[in-house]
């Protein structure tokens, strides 16, 4: 999950909800209650199910992908309780949260970049 070859820069690449998004549980570890989102080239979106903790921000397994599409990854992304987040580029396990002077930082490590 720590793919680094994607282009954070696009960040028009982030999806929408789904309307259709289930009401997810608050996270126990056996079960997926989230959903890992990648985006591609020309907005492909590949969800695949994970377990994400919502107190902590850790996105702790991610299922097996579907075959990816062609081309270059533009964005990486948990929906939660039909919330998006940012998923961290350096670790792959956090998520980008707001923090001081308009920056986000990880929940899970120390990488923090301008918002
Ligand atoms: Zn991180």
């Amino acid at each position: 999950m720590t793919d680094n070859y994607c282009d954070y820069s696009k960040t028009e690449a982030k999806p929408t909800p789904k309307p259709e998004a289930p009401a997810y549980r608050p996270a126990s570890y056996s079960e997926y209650n989230a959903e890992y989102i990648s985006v591609w080239d020309g907005g492909h979106e590949v969800r695949t199910p994970c377990r994400f903790e919502y107190i902590t921000g850790r996105i702790d397994a991610v299922a097996q992908s579907e075959e990816l599409p062609e081309g270059g990854c533009d964005g990486e992304f948990v929906e939660y309780n039909g919330e998006i987040f940012d998923v961290c580029p350096n670790c792959g396990e956090g998520i980008l949260v707001p923090s001081n002077n308009n920056q986000v930082k990880c929940t899970q490590c120390a990488h923090t970049r301008i918002a």
